[in-house]
């Protein structure tokens, strides 16, 4: 689990790919998790196919699904 500097927990920012998704962002896209306590965010070093993402990102959001 990835921690903000303030000690936070850092969450992954779906929004941000989502609205890269709207614009039709085909390039490659820095993933970006933002900070639950400061807000601050902080984004990956690598990055990675819009279209790969979102793929994993599907997977990711049926399992939430199934377990809420
Ligand atoms: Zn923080």
């Amino acid at each position: 689990m990835m921690k903000c500097q303030c000690g936070g927990l850092l969450r992954f920012d779906l929004q941000h790919l989502q609205d890269a998704g709207r614009l039709g962002v085909r390039d490659q896209v820095s993933l970006v998790w933002k900070c639950m306590v400061c807000g601050r965010s902080r984004k990956s070093d690598e990055s990675y196919p819009l279209s790969q993402v979102v793929a994993s990102l599907d997977q990711l959001t049926l399992a939430d699904r199934s377990q809420g």
